[in-house]
């Protein structure tokens, strides 16, 4: 299987690289945010409890996310491989994906992370919340936030994944196409 998990900070392109990468090989999508912004949509009461926090810029409980992808992972058993997008953000869930995928008798093959500078990540957000209608894209505070919580929380795995000797760092730079190129330069490595 390949299993890429897809890293880096709130706006550097992960959602949009996804979308190439698995019509390219062929993968399961697994958003996290995605899958929150559906569970709002449609008012469940785990909707309604991570609205509060994703308002704020905050992060959902570990073990909220841990279940939405076990569940997941579980109902696409004959998927040749996953890209994990907005997971894992905490070193917690890495290690809890690491038991989920070594009970399917599989692990992550890489780590791939978008670099991209702060300043360059508020403009671009505050240019997708102009259309895209998320309520955490609008606000100048919400998204510092969001980058803290970043910075504190998530920004440490690459430490997790590059003692694994899985990390590659990208730069998010440049058009689609370019930052396409240099991700699927390191795919094709392995
Ligand atoms: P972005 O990368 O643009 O911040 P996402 O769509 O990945 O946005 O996530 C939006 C929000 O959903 C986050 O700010 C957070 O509140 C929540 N969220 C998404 N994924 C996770 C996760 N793995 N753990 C905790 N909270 C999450």
């Amino acid at each position: 299987m390949l299993n890429i998990v897809l890293f880096g900070p709130p706006g550097a392109g992960k959602g949009t690289q996804s979308t190439n990468l698995i019509e390219k090989y062929q993968l399961v999508h697994l958003s996290t945010g995605d899958i929150l912004r559906s569970e709002v949509a449609n008012k469940t009461s785990l909707g309604l409890e991570a609205k509060k926090l994703m308002d704020q810029g905050l992060l959902v409980p570990d073990d909220v996310v841990i279940r939405m992808i076990e569940a997941r992972v579980d109902a696409n058993r004959n998927a040749k491989g996953f890209i994990f997008d907005g997971f894992p953000r905490t070193t917690k869930q890495a290690e809890a994906l690491d038991e989920l995928l070594k009970k399917k008798h599989t692990s992550i093959t890489m780590m791939l992370a978008l670099e991209v500078d702060d300043a360059e990540l508020i403009t671009r957000l505050l240019n997708r919340g102009k259309d895209s209608g998320r309520p955490d894209d609008q606000n100048k505070e919400v998204i510092s936030k969001r980058i803290m919580e970043y910075n504190s929380k998530t920004a440490p795995l690459k430490n997790y994944y590059t003692e694994q000797g899985k990390f590659h760092g990208v730069k998010g730079v440049g058009t689609i196409e370019e930052i396409f190129d240099r991700l699927t330069g390191v795919i094709e490595m392995y």
